[in-house]
């Protein structure tokens, strides 16, 4: 027995003399164990402390266009006052975006609003139009203006839309879509590569959903005679006003009405409607128009904006979004 054992153990001495060494770690996998800690910090902690620090590092730093030339100031026209002021043009911007998009919206959808104003506020000066502050070229308002307006209008300080390198001058924008955008040249006269039918179903909290106005068949009459005086439209009857034609967002392009035809757009105008996504319906001699909506359709709209903020969409996705194919680009000085 005892020899049994001295036999066994001659033959494994080795596992127990190599035991104390296995502990602890050679000299080369100590190397191997300081080199890996090493990549590992450089990997991780300096990219992250960078990103801390720098934080434009990971945004995605728009590209100057040396063909857009930003003006230091912009004459505009104050209606109250009756007069033209010069305003330092990022300030303008600032008071646009204060008037144009309520400061409850998200931080990236009044980014977004603030590149489509400046846009849209460089291509009227650029075509010699004297800006105003009123809708027939961006509300504006010098006073009174939110701490979030001035953050976004600051952190996209000087940035544009652009089209093949060149300013996407008609950056138009409205307030709600209740459903798809629309091409251009179905609302205004012109197309535009970037001024196409888009989805826009994310727009909670939207106004105007559902926009209803009845009148009589009286009512209608006057209101559409009074409207378009020289247009002959025979009798006008309940069974004779009818939506005709609609366009690819689903807006109405035409209505008949008596003997005539005319545009979604002017019957807008004639009833005051908040867009031109309506529907017509009869009862009796009772005429109902029902419009969701608000605004022209075409362009960026500013709740599906909001909405996409939500949903944690930066400023660009969402310009990229609303207006096909551009660049947001920083303009030169
Ligand atoms: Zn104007």
């Amino acid at each position: 027995m005892r020899r049994r054992f001295r036999k066994f153990y001659t033959k494994h001495s080795h596992v127990r003399r190599q035991l104390p060494a296995s502990i602890s770690l050679p000299v080369d996998a100590r190397y191997l164990v300081a080199y890996v800690c090493m990549v590992l910090f450089f990997l991780l902690i300096i990219p992250f402390v960078s990103i801390q620090l720098f934080p434009r590092l990971i945004e995605d730093v728009p590209e100057t266009s040396p063909g857009i030339t930003l003006p230091e100031t912009v004459s505009v026209y104050i209606t109250s006052e009756e007069k033209t002021k010069t305003i330092p043009f990022e300030n303008y911007i600032t008071g646009v975006v204060a008037s144009e998009m309520p400061d409850s919206f998200e931080l990236e959808a009044l980014k977004a609003q603030a590149v489509a104003s400046r846009t849209y506020a460089l291509g009227r000066i650029k075509s010699g139009t004297q800006l105003c502050d009123t809708v027939h070229c961006q509300v504006y308002r010098d006073h009174d203006i939110p701490a979030k307006v001035r953050r976004a209008v600051k952190a996209t300080a000087g940035q544009v839309l652009t089209y093949n390198s060149k300013l996407a001058s008609q950056a138009l924008y409205f307030s709600s879509s209740a459903g798809d955008t629309e091409n251009a040249e179905d609302v205004f006269a012109n197309p535009y590569p970037y001024l196409v039918s888009v989805s826009s179903n994310y727009e909670p909290g939207a106004t105007h959903k559902k926009e209803k106005k009845t009148m009589t068949l009286k009512e209608f009459r006057h209101t559409i005679k009074e409207a378009f005086p020289d247009t002959d439209f025979g009798k006008i009857k309940t069974s004779n006003i009818k939506i005709s034609g609609r366009t690819k967002g689903g807006r109405v392009s035409e209505v008949q009405v008596g003997d005539a035809v005319l545009s979604g757009g002017d019957l807008r105008t004639a009833f005051g409607l908040y867009s031109t996504r309506f529907v017509i319906t009869t009862r009796g001699s009772k005429v109902t128009i029902t419009s969701a909506g608000s605004g022209h359709g075409v362009g960026m709209s500013q709740y599906g904006a909001n909405g996409l903020a939500k949903q944690g969409r930066s400023y660009k996705q969402i310009l990229k979004h609303y207006y096909k194919g551009v660049d947001v680009t920083v303009g030169s000085k």
